[in-house]
């Protein structure tokens, strides 16, 4: 090991070793630290230890390297001479914070210390140098609190409730109420509770102390809640987490100092307006806390909520003034809306921290579209700073305005979407029971990141206290999900049965509905309506629709669907599933007797009742998609799905087609498969049983007669599925021809159609070159290709995935996003060899990855024609597609 290399790096104090594009290296938070002091911005000084470090951490059995501790000394040493006070020393000593950072912001998920260097005598030094006696023993309960929770290992509750023993004794309401003398006696108390615990006292050492919270930082990277933060957003281990080490200033320093967060735009709206809150005479993570509630940033958010605490624009013009041009200049600079986290000493701003905002769809649509208008960015890179995947968030459903409700109370609403569920108090519970299939709301007096688990499994959240930024209201908005935040009427029961507002009682289980976006809590279920995209949503996506080279189709089979799919910008259906548009009570049974059917003229009899029904299917679906291309898959019923089970089922079954009961019940028995997924299905039915399909070709060709001679052009795209070989598709294809010919040939009419099929087998996909010659299209069938080239039952693989993922195996779920590796491979070959002899064959993929942002990029980078999803993914395909195609 080599102690050449770097593994500090200082900011502030006039210069920088890193900057903005050390992100990776140096965590976001330090690398926007050192970028904010080069920026001239006033940046209390500091150092960062590299993530790089981190891995070597770990690597090394958790153990410093040779090198590190003096490289530590060094700038610790460097920041002391920049703020002109000294580490350890009793009569001026410095004080600094040390604070984690990784690549990608992970709210929450590790530990911060502040006030790190006081111990029983620099305490005094402090109390001395800054004239204030009880800022100085604020500070050290603070200090002692935080570094025991996070490096001792001694929870943060001993001390709470110490502090709330003290304070009933002797009559104390706030904390603010305590005195010098008093904080004495409960720092007494503090370390007592920590010598008991630990059985040995309260470190004074402050270069042990230091060790021991960039030990705790690089320690909290593995935490439970870190993992589990990581795993739900895909952070991969091995990026590490940076330590900044920076010196501290004091928001806790009487009437003129606070400490606060503010954002450049409104984070939930996206409204061009500053947004933030603050607290006065506070320290760091009080505001987020919930302990006390925080004051608006500017004069205009705090009439807006009717608030009688002045705002920092009315406290503080001054300084206010001041940062409002930092806002500026950083949103200028990072061409970005920024969060910000600043603290004020004595009337003096201090920046520590900045980062592109996390923001809710609605707001990333508004932002984008404004900062294009006010020529801040380009329309492309309005296109790329939309995340796909949280559109789904705006194609949530909002409370029907004529549904009637009953409300129960109103909070702050923090993240938006209407949700409802039965009421749960608990993570773990909420898991639980959204694991049996119950949509729940998680009611919480907060959260804090042990409940990560039961926010993500909850359809919304409630919280009875804490502010917009909130640890509840930052999460839900990452997650999507629809939540309000400190409902302060709200009283949870102690045994956890109930709650209880206004003299109302809500019990666990009972249903309530809340609105994300005006904060309104209601007893009951609300109905909901769907959104209307317009505005700066429509904007963005005719945007995107200008980068886009792939098509963007749905897979539908009820007008329904298909009109919905429309609506959302699709361009054609890439896939109808006939035997969905079976599912239906009526038309089930004549499937079944189809099915069932011993010979050729039941079945015929049984396809006599479908034919009518499907060419008035098709004959809806064409006529919605006008003009637009519709590809009809051709039967492909697992087995096992159609069968009937019940003896009421047989019964119908029988009365429908004069069969007997016994008889059909023995038919049933004997079709039974031991592997459905790999059994009678797709086009081997069509080669046991021409009839089926002859007729649905008859149905579609029909259909499309029909709608054309109407004067809407149709093109219908016949798909045979689970095609392994060329000959199973000659043989199908030319029967399919047969009968569309003989229709026409009824008819009078010319029209073209395509005959094709899905890759969906990987024989299929290594024999594409053959399998080509008959075929006009390819379709990629993922979901099947998925599950047949893992050897992998999609239904069965429910209870085993975790563990794969758990372990590391698998990083995704490979039915969810496309395994690029293996199923992606094949998907390449079958591409490539099709082409090869067909160069204008035409390629797309209907799976659920056609709605996935990450396999659609994939699908980019192969060069396919279209990617087909289900219609409300629509929009999330046109934009992952649009950006797919800037990327490249
Ligand atoms: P997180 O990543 O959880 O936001 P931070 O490292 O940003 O944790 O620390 C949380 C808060 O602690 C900051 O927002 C700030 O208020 C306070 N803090 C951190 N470092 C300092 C410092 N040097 N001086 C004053 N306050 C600090
Ligand atoms: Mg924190
Ligand atoms: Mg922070």
């Amino acid at each position: 090991m080599t102690t050449e290399q770097k593994w500090v790096y200082n900011f502030g104090g006039g210069s920088s070793d890193g900057d903005a594009s050390l992100k990776n290296l140096l965590g976001g938070k330090g690398a926007n630290l050192a970028e904010m002091a080069s920026l001239g911005l006033p940046v209390p000084p500091g150092f960062t230890i590299t993530t790089d470090l981190c891995t070597l951490y770990y690597q090394n059995d958790r153990k410093w390297p040779n090198g590190l501790e003096q490289m530590v000394d060094n700038a610790v040493a460097r920041i002391g001479e920049v703020v002109g006070k000294v580490f350890g020393d009793t009569g001026n000593p410095l004080l600094v914070s040390v604070r984690s950072g990784a690549r990608a912001s992970m709210p929450g998920m590790m530990d911060t210390v502040l006030n790190l260097g006081l111990n029983d005598e620099t305490v005094a030094g402090l109390a001395t140098l800054s004239g204030d006696e009880r800022f100085a023993y604020d500070s050290y309960r603070r200090f002692i609190q935080m570094y025991s929770d996070v490096v001792l290992g001694v929870g943060h509750h001993t001390f709470e409730d110490l502090l709330d023993t003290y304070k009933e004794e002797n009559d104390f309401f706030l904390d603010t109420d305590l005195k010098a003398a008093d904080w004495k006696q409960v720092i007494a108390s503090y370390k007592q509770a920590v010598e008991q615990e630990l059985g040995r006292p309260f470190p004074q050492d402050v270069r042990e102390q230091l060790r021991g919270a960039i030990d705790a930082v690089f320690g909290s990277w593995r935490n439970d809640r870190a993992n589990t933060y990581r795993r739900l957003h895909n952070i991969p281990e091995s990026w590490g987490t940076a330590v900044n080490v920076q010196a501290m200033v004091f928001g806790n320093m009487g009437e003129s100092s606070a400490t606060g967060v503010a954002f450049t735009r409104d984070p939930s709206t996206g409204e061009n307006a500053y947004y933030g809150e603050f607290l006065i005479n506070a320290q760091g993570e009080d505001v987020v806390a919930g302990i006390r509630t925080p004051q608006a940033l500017t004069k205009r958010a705090r009439e807006a909520m009717g608030d009688d605490a002045a705002s920092l624009e009315e406290a503080m013009p001054e300084t206010y003034k001041e940062l409002e041009a930092v806002f500026q200049k950083l949103e200028k600079h990072y061409r970005d809306m920024q969060d910000i986290e600043f603290t004020i000493q004595q009337g003096k701003l201090w920046m520590l921290q900045t980062r592109n905002g996390k923001r809710t769809a609605k707001a990333a649509l508004k932002i984008a579209v404004d900062m294009c208008d006010e020529k801040l960015i380009t329309e492309e890179e309005a296109v790329m700073r939309v995340e796909p995947g949280s559109l789904d968030q705006l194609l949530h459903p909002s409370l029907d305005p004529d549904a009637p409700r009953d409300q129960l109370t109103k909070g702050l609403p923090a993240s938006p979407g209407a949700a409802s569920g039965e009421v749960v108090f608990n993570s773990d519970e909420a898991e639980r029971l959204a694991q049996e299939g119950h949509k729940v709301i998680l009611v919480r007096v907060e959260t804090s990141p042990e409940d990560i688990h039961g926010m993500h499994a909850a359809t919304g959240i409630v919280t009875a206290r804490g502010g917009m930024t909130s640890h509840a209201a930052v999460v839900a908005r990452g997650m999507g999900r629809p939540c309000v935040c400190g409902a302060g009427e709200l009283r949870i029961e102690k045994d956890g049965s109930s709650f209880s507002v206004a003299g109302r009682q809500v019990a666990k289980g009972e249903k309530i509905t809340i609105d994300g976006n005006t904060g309104q809590v209601f007893f009951g279920e609300v109905k909901t309506v769907q959104p209307e995209l317009s505005g700066d949503f429509a904007k963005v996506m005719t945007w995107a629709d200008k980068c886009r080279r792939m098509k963007v189709r749905a897979n539908a089979e009820t007008p329904l669907d298909a009109r919905t799919a429309l609506d959302f910008g699709a361009e054609g259906i890439g896939l109808c599933r006939t035997e969905h548009m079976f599912f239906d009570a009526e038309r089930i049974i004549a499937v079944r007797e189809m099915i069932l059917a011993e010979s050729k003229s039941g079945r015929e009899a049984a396809l006599t009742k479908l034919l009518p029904m499907q060419r008035g299917d098709f004959k809806e679906l064409f006529e919605v998609m006008s003009g637009f291309p519709v590809t009809v898959r051709l039967l492909d019923p697992p087995l096992h799905e159609f069968l009937p089970h019940s003896d009421n089922e047989i019964e119908e079954v029988a009365k429908a087609s004069g069969m007997d009961a016994e008889k059909l019940k023995a038919r049933a028995h004997s079709l039974k498969e031991f592997n459905p997924m790999l059994g009678h299905r797709g086009c081997r039915l069509g080669v046991s049983y021409p009839e089926i399909y002859e007729m649905q070709v008859r149905a579609i060709m029909e259909a499309a007669c029909d709608v054309s001679a109407g004067g809407d052009p149709v093109t219908p795209e016949i798909m045979i599925p689970l095609v392994a070989q060329k000959k199973e598709l000659s043989l199908l294809k030319e029967r399919v021809d047969a009968i569309a010919k003989a229709v026409l040939a009824e008819k009078g009419q010319e029209l073209d159609y395509m005959v094709g099929t899905m890759i969906e087998l990987p024989r299929a996909a290594l024999t594409a070159d053959k399998i080509a010659e008959d075929a006009e299209f390819f379709s990629f069938g993922t979901n099947d290709l998925t599950q047949t080239t893992f050897g992998l039952s999609r239904d069965d693989a429910g209870t085993f995935l975790p563990d794969y993922i758990r372990h590391g195996i698998l990083e995704r779920d490979p039915f969810v996003t496309l395994d690029q590796e293996g199923v992606g491979e094949l998907v390449e070959i079958a591409a490539e060899r099709g082409r090869k002899t067909r160069p204008d064959i035409k390629l797309g993929i209907c799976g659920e990855h056609g709605g996935d942002p990450d396999s659609i990029h994939f699908v980019e980078k192969v060069g396919l024609d279209y990617v087909s999803c289900s219609p409300y993914r629509v929009p999330i395909a046109r934009l992952a597609a649009a950006q797919s195609a800037l990327a490249k």
